[in-house]
């Protein structure tokens, strides 16, 4: 990595000192304009991935089915994938190849970034 040498301007003239901070002040709001706009997407995306969560969440519980057999026990069952019966919703499975298991590892991978 280059060294930094910092510039001896002892000799420039006040026109110059001008000039040069004019340069750093533009590229200074440069910057900041693309940090704001940058924070603003970040924000906006940040928005949208919350908002697919709900989404999700939602779709999880509308693709659950209730069925009661003859002991009136409650069993639940995944219907996309139609996996298994679970005596409770929170112990629901699903194929390795079920829309929620595949969204499931994507919220996974959204949360390890
Ligand atoms: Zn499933």
């Amino acid at each position: 990595m280059a060294k930094y040498i910092k510039p001896d301007r002892s000799s420039w003239t006040h026109d110059q000192l001008e000039h040069e901070l004019e340069n750093s002040m533009k590229l200074y709001r440069t910057a900041m304009k693309q940090y704001m706009d940058d924070q603003s997407t970040i924000t906006a995306q940040e928005d949208i991935i919350k908002r697919l969560k709900e989404d999700a969440e939602r779709l999880v519980e509308s693709v659950i089915a209730e069925f009661r057999g003859k002991d009136r026990v409650p069993h639940f069952e995944c219907q996309l994938c139609e996996n298994s019966f679970s005596e409770s919703l929170e112990t629901v499975t699903h194929d390795a190849d079920c829309p929620i298991t595949l969204h499931t590892q994507l919220m996974n991978e959204l949360g390890e970034k």
